[in-house]
Order: structure tokens, then sequence, then C-alpha cells
């Protein structure tokens, strides 16, 4: 536990002339009321933590006071410094100072940097926010956008101002931009600043979060977050004008919410541990933001600033005294560890929000380029599959031509082996039977053996035999069973097996087309035209999306450009409505000026000396009575106008009534007032009239006359009064109308401002709607992509496949080429040259 720490800072004296009566004198840590003769005043003199007089500096203020707060932080230590007292005392002065001069502010950020710099061993993720309470409102003052916020509580980041932006900063200069920007965002749209400064508070806050560099064990891996909040108070002075006798609320009584409920917030704390009761916190926003400070885990410091001219001695004395109660206050501050990943989840997520929207901002771009670079894929896989096709047309071509050339030489070694066959028979004698090229293959066909190749190269005739007979079958594709005779062991074992070279082979062999042509329809890959389909398909089908993803690009661009414009008719709207919303509470202040000409009127018609019974007198007292009400009617409605529109539709016509009540009554006391008047002369002249038969010589004019004076004296206060009372009358019907036309006009924007918000609702449901499918037609475009793929695949295998064969066949012609050589080589037979390529 420990207290609060209290400082007195007297601003120097703005006049230059001397002390009449008393002055405030600073001794040490003392702060004392004194004579003009110099002795001090009883129960005037009041110590505390430091006590600066006007030569001090900021410098000073800072060392003595906050330094020690500041650099707490930095260890994990929540810290507050605020200033406190009234206006133009030297808050301002001592919280951001001047160029030459900088305050606590400043001075606060570059000491931090400072020190960051020197520890080596954290690193340090830094973030700033500011803002100000004005009118019991939140607003941001780093986006200006960002008015009227709430404060939330959680257990992760306790309590809160839900949507402050906040700003990551690694220098202090970055701060101090910052802190001008938002300094500029508060002049913003102000007509009156400094009474706008004196009523605000405004709450620099620093969030330091900090964490070991090269700790490897979890355990000792703690996350320290602290904040520190250096506040501006609005000026005090209003506190004590409507504390003590709670009359007046000229200012608006939000404005003084905040305050006041600090000081009962200090108070209550002031009492002690046993007599506390319920802190009022959650009175005001402000108390609820400075709740930790006040009583609760921080190192907090309150410098209070002082006047020293003789007219503020009552402020004085009020500022004085809220800082001897402040320091009674204890605090129990302790360093904030997280154990959880909270706090680097929350910078992670920060970065993630980031990266998010900067994505959001591009989201079209990010898309376009998504589908630019799917189509220029799609082109290339496009040109690709068309050069394979070319090429595989070029395979098929030479293919044939070589087919058809090993034919030709099949047939020319059919007729060679003829003319062998026929020459061995003439030449051998011992052969009685002369046998037919024909039946001479015929016995080749009938050895089984020979069909079991690869062994048949061993038996030269018997191939030639076989692949003759092959090669007489161009234009039927065998049947299996019957393929069985012709086919070697290795492309019936493939065939069966279903092996690609298979299809390959079959694809090429022209008799294939009658033998298998179902299944080859069945697959896409291997039919060129259904290839050629499927493409056509694809192509119309991007060609669709493209022009689909156009479409959508569009309406999402116009629909951006609606919201953006929404948007800005928005915010227009929300800056007519915020005047409006102040009319009222003028309203009230016109009402309250009123009341304060009424009641120097009234005093000085009281000055008069009436006699009690006389009907002035009544007249004046009704009167006022009438008054007294009608101004209390007034400004207790004007006040719950500025709290709540709606209610002033409700309290109008109350208001009305009361009105009309006030004027009957009025009417009626005049009436009653005249009326007893007459009847007061009527009888005074009948009393003459007997007095004069009764003492006819008697007779004294000195009475009528007196008489007469009375009379036209009471008709000249009578028209006075009402006079002033049509007056009245006449401001109150103005007053009223203006009124009721800002209320009209209220209601015009209001509905305007839901009938934008209904539209902005729908855009962005719209626009969902078209992100989604969006989406879908890129999920579309990828599947399609991925389908692609697949073919290209197919293609590659089927190629893979053709040139399997092509080896085979060029085997299968070496093989063949070998055997003629060989043939050759055993029947020396003149062959024309032509023959064998
Ligand atoms: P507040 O914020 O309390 O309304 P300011 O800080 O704006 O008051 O001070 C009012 C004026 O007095 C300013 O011009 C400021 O420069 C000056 N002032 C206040 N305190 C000092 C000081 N200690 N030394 C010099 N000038 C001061
Ligand atoms: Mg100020």
């Amino acid at each position: 536990m420990e207290k609060i720490c209290v400082a007195v800072r007297v601003r120097p004296s703005v006049s230059e002339e001397a002390f009449h009566g008393t002055l405030w004198k600073v001794e040490d840590n003392r702060v004392s009321l004194h004579r003009q003769d110099g002795t001090p005043i009883s129960g005037l003199s009041y110590a505390f933590d430091h006590v600066f007089d006007e030569t001090c500096s900021n410098d000073r203020v800072y060392d003595l006071l906050t330094k020690d707060i500041i650099h707490a932080t930095i260890q994990g230590f929540n810290g507050t410094v605020f200033a406190y007292g009234q206006t133009s005392s030297g808050k301002t002065f001592t919280m951001n100072g001047s160029p030459t001069n900088p305050g606590v502010i400043p001075l606060a950020v570059k000491d931090i940097f400072e020190k960051i710099q020197m520890i080596s061993d954290r690193e340090f993720l830094i973030r700033v926010s500011y803002m100000e309470i004005y009118n019991e409102e939140i607003n941001d003052l780093f986006a200006v956008e960002n008015q009227k916020l709430q404060i939330h509580e959680s257990l992760e980041r306790g309590i809160f101002v839900s949507g402050l932006r906040e700003e990551i900063v690694n220098n202090a200069d970055q701060v101090l931009k910052f802190i001008e920007s938002g300094e500029v965002n508060r002049h913003f749209g102000e007509t009156n600043m400094n009474v706008r400064s004196s009523r605000s508070h405004t709450i620099f806050r620093m969030v330091i979060e900090s964490k070991g560099r090269d700790t490897h064990d979890s355990s000792t891996d703690a996350i320290r977050v602290s904040v520190l909040n250096l506040v501006d108070l609005a000026g005090s002075e209003r506190i004590a004008k409507t504390g003590a006798d709670g009359v007046r609320l000229k200012e608006g009584k939000h404005i003084n919410k905040s305050l006041m409920t600090l000081g009962n917030v200090i108070n209550k704390l002031s009492d002690g541990a046993k007599q506390r009761g319920h802190i009022p916190y959650r009175d005001s926003k402000l108390t609820r933001i400075l709740q930790p400070a006040l009583g609760g885990n921080a190192k907090t410091s309150i410098i209070c600033t002082i006047a020293p001219e003789e007219i503020h001695i009552e402020e004085t004395k009020g500022t004085l005294q809220f800082a001897s109660r402040a320091k009674r206050i204890t605090n129990c501050a302790q360093v904030n560890e997280i154990l959880t990943d909270a706090a680097l989840l929350k910078r992670q997520k920060l970065e993630i929000e980031e990266l998010r929207s900067k994505l959001q901002g591009s989201h079209a771009e990010v898309l376009e380029q998504e589908i630019l670079k799917l189509r220029n894929d799609m082109l290339k896989y496009e040109l690709e599959r068309e050069k394979l096709e070319l090429e595989l047309e070029e395979e098929r071509r030479s293919h044939k031509e070589r087919e058809q050339h090993i034919m030709e030489q099949q047939m020319r070694i059919q007729s060679l082996s003829n003319l062998v066959t026929s020459s061995e028979s003439r030449s051998s004698s011992q052969d009685s039977r002369r046998q037919s090229p024909e039946e001479n293959v015929h016995d080749s066909l009938c050895h089984g053996d020979v069909f079991r190749t690869p062994t048949f190269k061993a038996a030269p005739n018997a191939f030639v035999a076989k692949r003759s007979n092959y090669s007489r079958l161009p234009d039927c594709s065998p049947l299996p069973d019957s393929f069985s005779n012709v086919a070697d062991e290795d492309t019936w074992l493939k065939l069966n097996k279903g092996h690609i070279t298979d299809l390959d082979s079959l694809l090429i062999t022209p008799a294939r087309k009658v033998q298998s042509l179902s299944s080859v329809d069945a697959t896409p890959g291997c039919s060129k035209q259904s290839y050629q389909q499927e493409v056509q398909k694809l192509k119309r089908q991007l060609e669709l999306v493209t022009e689909e993803k156009n479409e959508f690009q569009q309406k999402y661009t116009e629909q951006v450009q609606l919201n953006d414009q929404l948007t800005g008719e928005i915010s227009e709207l929300r800056q007519e409505v915020l005047q409006i919303q102040e009319i009222p509470r003028r309203l009230g202040e016109s009402v309250a000026s009123c009341k304060d000409f009424y009641e120097d009127v009234l005093s000085t018609m009281q000055s008069f000396e009436f006699d009690e019974k006389s009907s002035t007198t009544k007249v004046l007292s009704s009167t006022c009575e009438i008054w007294s009400s009608l101004f209390a009617t007034l400004e207790s409605h004007f006040s719950t106008a500025t709290d709540d529109q709606k209610y002033i539709q409700e309290n109008d016509s109350l208001v009305q009534e009361n009105c009309k009540l006030l004027f009957e009554r009025l009417k009626s006391t005049i009436t009653a007032a005249v009326l007893s008047e007459t009847s007061a002369v009527d009888t005074k002249q009948e009393k003459d009239l007997q007095c004069r038969c009764n003492h006819k010589e008697e007779e004294a004019p000195d009475w009528k006359e007196t008489l007469r004076n009375d009379l036209d004296k009471i008709n000249r206060e009578y028209h006075c009064l009402k006079k002033e009372f049509d007056l009245g009358n006449e401001l109150m019907e103005a007053t009223k109308e203006r009124y009721c036309s800002l209320e009209r006009e209220f209601q015009l924007l209001k509905e305007e401002r839901d009938s934008l918000l209904k539209e902005v609702a729908e855009s962005s449901q719209k626009l969902a709607l078209i992100t989604d499918q969006k989406e879908n037609v890129l999920k579309d475009l990828n599947s399609q992509v991925q389908r692609r793929k697949d073919l290209e695949e197919e293609i590659k295998q089927f190629s893979v496949a053709f040139g399997c064969r092509q080896k085979s066949l060029v085997s299968f012609h070496n093989e063949l080429k070998s055997n003629i050589e060989k043939l050759r080589a055993q029947n020396p037979v003149q062959v024309p040259k032509t023959l064998g390529g």
C-alpha cells in the first residue's frame, strides 16, 4: 500500500498589481495564506509531498513528481499523473508545456524511449491513444470519426474504451506527432476552443508491453503489460459553484458530472478503508477510466495547480482542499505480468488486422490479379496442349509412314522369300514334292513353337511366315481369341493387363478402331475429338466466368462508391445532429439569462415600498410566483432535453399546458386585482359622498388628490407589468416556435439518417452476396484449372505411351532389318537397291 503523491504548483501571477489583502506563500512543502503584513491566516496552511512555486520549471516538476512513476510503468506498473485546478491555473502548461518548456507528457514520452533503449534484455511494444471526455462523451483524438465511444471491461484487458484507435509506436518523435495531430482534431470545427478545453478532460494513454528477449523457459516467459495515463482535467471551478448549493447547472450538468464524481470518489477514498463503502467509480466516464489509478492497482500522482491572484482565492482554497483529501488515498500497485499469450496474441491480432484491412482495401485488385494469373496459366496450358497435339499428329503421320514402309518391306521380304523357296525347290533334287509359297507359309504357321516369341528369332522362316500373315490383315482387327494366333506374347500380355502401351498400340494399329472403339470413347484423354470438345467447353466456361467476374467487379466498384458517398453523408448528418443536440442546452442558457434579467426587474420592483394588502403587491407576488414556476419548468425541460431528445417531445406538451395554466392564473389575478382596485375606489367614493353629506362644510380637496395619484400610480404600474408580461410572453412564444422548428428539422434529419443507415446495411449485404458469388466463381475456375491439369497429365501419359510404342516399333524395324540382312546373307540374290531402306 502506498499513498498517492500530491503536489501543488503555483502559477506566476498574471497581473502586475500588488496584493492588497492576502497572498499565498510557499515555504518548503507548505503553501499558506498570509495577510499583507506577513502574518499567516490560521486554518489556511496546507502541506503536500511537493509544493512548486511560480519559478519552478516543468523539468523540475517532472523530475520530482512524475519521473518515478514513468520509470515504474516500464517495469510493468500502471501509472497515472493528472493535473487538477481551475481554468487558467496552469494544468495544460504542466502537462503539455510549451515548445521551450516541454511538459510532463513530452518529457515522459522521451524518457520512456530513452529508458527502453537501455534495457537490452527485454523487447517492448508500445501503443498510444489519446481521448477527450466532453459532455460525458468519449471522443477519439486520433480519429475524428470515433465519437461517443463506450467503456467496456474484460478479464484480459480490464477497463478499456472500445473502438479507441491505438497506434503502435517506436520512437518519441512519432508519438509527439500523433499528439499534435490529436490536438488538431480537437480544434476541428470548434468555434470556442477555450470554452471546450476548459470543460473537457483529455487522457493520453500509453500501453507498454514487454517480454524477456531470450527466455526459452516458458515459466519465466511472462509478458508485462502496463498502462500509463496522463490526464489534463477540466477546470475545477464549477465544482465549487455547483457543489455546495448545487443550484445552477448553467454549463450543462454533464460537464460537471465527471469532475463531481471525481470529487466524490476522492472524498470516499480519503475516508479510510472502514468508512469507505461504495465508491461511485461508475457514475462518470472519467472515474471509470481512472478507476485503477484511484485506490487501485496503480502508482498515481496528482498535481494541483493554483492561481495566486486574490480574485481566485475561493477556487484556490477548493483546489487545496481537494489536494488534501487526495493525499489520504492509498493505492496498491503491483507489476502486471501475464503468463498467457494474451498480450502477444493481441499484438499478432493487430498485425493480422492491419494486413486484413490492407487486403480488404485492395480486395478487388487481389482478386483481379489472381484471376489474371489463372488466365495466364490457362493460356499457357492451352498453348502447350496445342503444341502437344501438333506433335502427336506429326508422330502419328510419321508412324503411319513408317508402318507403311514396314508393310512394303514385309511384302518385299515375302516376295523375296518366295523367290528363295522356289529356287530352293528347284535346286533340291531330293525334294520330290513341290510346294507353293503359300503352302510353305501354312506349314510354318502350323508349327506351334514358332508363335511363342521371342524365341521365334531362332526360326527365321516361321517368323517371316507369321509376319506375312499378320501383314495380310490390315483392315480388320482380330478378336482376342484369333489374335492369339497372330500377336506376339508381349503384346498380348500387355493388352490383357490394360497397360497404357496397349492403348497406345490399339490407337495406332488401324484395326484397333474396329475392336475397341467403345473403350476408347469412354476415355476422354484418348479421343482427340472428345478432348477438343472438352477444351471447347472449358473455354466457354472460362469466358462465362470472366464475364461474370467483370460484372461483379463493376457492381462491387459501384457499391464501394455508393458506400463512400453514404458514409460521407452520414458523417455530415452526424455533425448536424450534434449541432442540433446543442440547441436545447443553449436554450437552457438563454432561459437562465432571462431569469437573471427577470430577477433584476423583480428586485427593482420590490424595492418600491408597497402596502402588503395593496393589489399591486398581490399582482407582483402572483406574477413572481408564476414566473418562478415558469422558469423552473423551462429549466428542467431544457436540462432534460440535453439528456434525451426523445424526452423533449413528451415534455413539450407538458410545458405548453403549464404555460397555458400559468397565463390563466396570471390573467385571473390581474382581473381580480383590477376589480378589487375599482371596487375599492367605488367604496371610497361612496364613503366620500356620505362624508360630504354628513359634513357638507368640511370638504378637503387633499384626500381626493392623494386618491387620484394613488390610482394613477397603480394604473401605471399595472401597465408596466402587463407590458413586461407581454414581452416575456412574446419571447417565450418565439423560443417555443424556434424550438419546434428545430425539433422538426431534427426529426427529419433523423429519419433521413435512418434511411441512409438502412441503405448502407442493404448495400453491405449485397456486397457480401457478391463477394460470395465471386468466391464461388473463383472456386469453379480453380476446379476447371485442376481439370485442365488432369487433362494435361493424361496427354503427357499419352505421349509417353506413344514414345514407348514408337520405340518398340523402331526396335521391331531394326530387328526386321537385321533379319533381312541375315536372309540376304543366307540367300545372296540380286535385290534392287531400293530395298531395305
Ligand atoms: P489551464 O490549462 O489550467 O486552463 P493553462 O495551462 O492554459 O491553464 O495556463 C494559462 C496560461 O498561464 C497560459 O498562457 C500558460 O502559458 C500560463 N502558465 C501557466 N502556468 C505557468 C507557469 N508555471 N509558468 C509560466 N506560465 C504559465
Ligand atoms: Mg487547459
